[in-house]
């Protein structure tokens, strides 16, 4: 049987906010059995704290935001990616301002943190979400579903009109090792038009090839290049896993996103959370139940479940 899981001892990430580009400070604190992912302001006054929850998030145009104008975390998915890649149960995030350290735009410096914490085994079975009918949300020709496997898997397309994006496409069983070795160092990306943008609205003030690619009409602007040829589509799945955290319960599927950003994620969630009848929560170790027999691969039969 799969046990909850924590870390060991509490661990500190230090770094900016891509937004203010202010100093922004997180500590990784161990939480106890059956409690979940909490973000915990320690800045203000009472020191709220907010659940890792699809019901919180309130913006998801650039990055997922969790809370409202009083109490808001932003560009939670980097870090939140690297709890389901390590079957992190229960933990405290404790920030000492509104945004999350952008680290190098990618999801290592957590990654190394919590590896540097190290991990605890608790007294409670793990309750997976096991996907036992295809559960399916679209907007436009933008979508994503989930589909019953034995694992947790994620199939990732993105098409951008760019000459170095292109069609991407990824599809990779997770875990640890799949995590830390194809995805945790996939680093986001902008276009200069965009940031130029956002930067007159006070916004990505802490932006720069240091913590994304930067990406002209035609070429990505790093000197030192790309990771991958195919960084982009990583990051989209590095994103989306971060996202699917948000579920409160770890997913055991297949996890198939065509263009689906922070949105569509958030939007196929909280349709997951309310497709009871559609999966189970077991515990590992007990047996499987029994699950519809179609192609996982097939889109456009999903289409008619939507
Ligand atoms: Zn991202």
């Amino acid at each position: 049987m799969f046990l909850q899981r924590t870390i060991q001892r509490p661990v500190e990430v230090e770094g900016i906010g891509l937004h203010t580009g202010r100093p922004a400070k997180l500590v990784f604190r161990p939480a106890p059995s059956n409690t979940g992912i909490f973000f915990v302001r320690n800045d203000l006054p009472g020191r709220p704290a907010l659940a890792a929850r699809a019901d919180f998030v309130t913006a998801t145009s650039l990055a997922t935001t969790l809370g409202g104008p009083e109490f808001a975390v932003s560009t939670v998915e980097h870090c939140l990616s690297t709890m389901a890649a390590f079957r992190i149960d229960n933990l405290f995030i404790e920030l000492d301002g509104p945004e999350i350290p952008i680290g190098d735009g990618s999801a290592q410096v957590f990654m190394e943190a919590i590896q540097e914490a190290g991990f605890v085994e608790q007294d409670c079975p793990r309750k997976y979400a096991y996907i036992t009918q295809p559960i399916y949300f679209g907007d436009g020709e933008k979508h994503a579903y989930v589909v019953p496997y034995n694992g947790l898997r994620v199939s990732c397309t993105i098409e951008f009109p760019h000459p170095k994006i292109q069609k991407q496409q990824i599809d990779i069983d997770i875990n640890e090792y799949t995590f830390s070795k194809e995805l945790s160092n996939a680093r986001t990306f902008g276009f200069l038009k965009d940031v130029e943008k956002m930067r007159a609205q006070g916004l990505a003030l802490g932006a720069s090839l240091d913590n994304a690619i930067g990406l002209d009409q035609k070429e990505v602007l790093n000197p030192e290049g790309l990771r991958y040829a195919d960084e982009f589509v990583r990051h989209k799945a590095l994103d989306a896993l971060g996202d699917l955290v948000t579920l409160g319960m770890p997913l055991m599927g297949h996890l198939v996103l065509y263009k689906a950003g922070h949105d569509v994620m958030n939007r196929l969630v909280k349709t997951i959370l309310a497709s009871q009848d559609r999966f189970r929560l077991i515990e590992l170790g007990s047996e499987l139940p029994e699950t519809d027999d179609l192609d996982p691969g097939s889109i456009w039969a999903l289409r008619e479940f939507a």
